[in-house]
């Protein structure tokens, strides 16, 4: 609990408007994507960087949790505040301040909502890649902590690729500057690309200089249905194998699809076992030769049905059904354990055959979906309450294939709580050992984010 005292500071940090502590406020900034659920002590809303620093300062004095929040949509419980204290919500500092044509730089507030940044700088011509497919939701500062992926990492990369620069309240409160406004800057360490995927326990981002790109020309969709779900994914593997660059390459396996039909009342696939859907990007003419690649490598792959979207309309029912998955599954089984594994690409039919023999020796129901050009699946372990503790053995056993076949236990949904339990699956004694000294030097008192990403992590907050 928070001293009266200590409201009475925060209040008159952030205003008293803005500081909330009643049960149904603090109910509302207590869970995310993962469901997980743990009540905060405070709620703050700060306005600007100064206010941040001020509270981080007092957070040191009285140590106590400081937890950062953008709009609550990750998927690894890393905005839940786990061990208590005060929730810092980014919401009110939501601010494109510039977009630059000639440099081809944004610069925002962490609040920002992603998809209102693309939209804006679509308008002028420009394009910010990024596109988790939470994008009407998700902030560009929740982005930049997890290290956001979406739909084309394949061509364009990730969060990471995007940022070069930041401003950062250090846990210590001090207010640092990473980066520079540049394509490149080699001074020093690369602090950017550290607190870039660091989860909210290394400092808070509180404006953020994005690089952007030219708005691509022309864009050509495409989807292919499979009767065989093994065929499907040969057929993604075979895309990259052509040297085929799409800028997405999305695989929806049968229990995504039936889920995501009955969810939209919309008969997309035919009864077909599984979907990819390809979007590729450029000049007309680029993306014209780009697509009859594709179509061939699905036709030759055994693809029951392809399809290029020849409207608008087309295009955007495509996209709808394959963002709206993730509530799709939610709808049949409000208890699943989502994972967001990555393996090499050439890797994609073995660990999805991997995952069917793991489901079916649990007798559990494992749906798949996702970034199939990056190698990033979506499996998610469908279960009901009493086999928790199965589904959690599911897990491990789809994790450990995962590591085995050389790929990594989260592609872009990040470690928070969820896997914290897991990574040393993936790293050894020595990597966690150095993670830790380097959260130790960012925050001797461990009040930013603790309990998040270490599996051992006690919080001495
Ligand atoms: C339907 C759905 C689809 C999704 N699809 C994708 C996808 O395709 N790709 C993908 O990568 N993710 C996806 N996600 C996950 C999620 O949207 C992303 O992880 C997103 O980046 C989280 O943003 P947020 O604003 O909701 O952050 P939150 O969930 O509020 O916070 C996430 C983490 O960031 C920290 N944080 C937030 N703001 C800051 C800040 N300014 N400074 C420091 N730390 C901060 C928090 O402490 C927390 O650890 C999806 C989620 C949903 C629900």
């Amino acid at each position: 609990m928070l001293k009266p005292s200590v409201i009475k500071e925060l209040k008159g940090i952030v205003g008293p408007d803005n500081l909330f502590t009643s049960p149904e406020e603090l109910l509302v900034y207590s869970y995310d994507a993962t469901r997980q659920e743990s009540p905060p002590w405070a709620v703050a809303r700060p306005a600007s960087t100064r206010e941040i620093a001020e509270i981080l300062v007092l957070a040191n004095r009285e140590l106590f949790p400081v937890v950062p929040r953008g709009a609550g949509t990750g998927m690894s419980g890393g905005s839940v505040p786990v061990q208590g204290g005060l929730v810092l919500s980014l919401e009110r500092m939501n601010r494109i301040v510039e977009i630059d044509g000639n440099d081809l730089v944004a610069v925002v507030e962490p609040g920002v909502v992603t998809g209102d940044l693309q939209r804006e700088v679509e308008s002028r011509g420009l394009f910010y890649p990024p596109d988790p497919a939470s994008h009407e939701f998700c902030t560009i500062g929740g982005n930049v902590a997890e290290c956001a992926g979406g739909l084309r990492a394949v061509k364009y990369g990730v969060t990471k690729d995007y940022v070069l620069g930041l401003e950062v309240v250090l846990p210590t409160g001090e207010i640092i500057r990473t980066g520079a406004r540049t394509v490149k800057s080699v001074a020093g360490y690369d602090l950017t690309k550290l607190i870039v995927g660091s989860e909210g326990t290394l400092g808070i981002a509180t404006s953020i200089i994005l690089k952007l790109l030219p708005l691509p020309e022309s864009v050509m969709t495409l989807s292919a249905f499979f009767a065989d779900p093994d065929q499907a994914a040969g057929a993604a593997a075979a895309v990259i194998a052509r040297r085929i660059l799409p800028r997405a390459l999305e695989f929806v396996d049968q229990g995504a699809l039936r889920a995501v039909e009955a969810y939209l009342q919309d008969d997309l696939s035919g009864g077909a076992a599984a979907m990819l859907l390809v979007e590729v990007d450029g000049t007309p003419e680029s993306c014209f030769r780009e697509i009859s690649r594709v179509h061939e490598v699905m036709t030759g792959a055994g693809a029951m049905r392809v399809a290029r979207a020849e409207t608008e309309a087309d295009r955007e029912r495509l996209w709808k059904a394959r963002r709206s998955i993730s509530p799709a599954l939610y709808r049949i089984k409000p208890a699943k354990l989502n994972e967001d594994i990555v393996v090499p690409r050439s890797r994609i039919p073995d660990i999805l055959r991997a995952v069917g023999r793991i489901g079916r020796r649990h007798g559990l129901q494992i749906v798949n979906f996702g970034h199939a050009g990056d190698g990033n699946i979506h499996t998610n372990v469908m279960f009901d309450e009493p086999d928790r503790e199965k589904a959690r053995s599911a897990v491990r056993e789809i994790l450990r294939e995962t590591v085995r076949l050389g790929g990594s236990i989260s592609g872009e949904h990040g470690i928070g709580l969820a896997k914290a339990a897991y990574l040393p699956l993936e790293l050894g004694p020595g990597s966690l050992a150095l993670m830790k000294k380097i959260k130790q030097t960012f925050d001797p008192n461990n009040v930013l984010n603790p309990g998040k990403i270490f599996p051992d992590s006690t919080g001495a907050a």
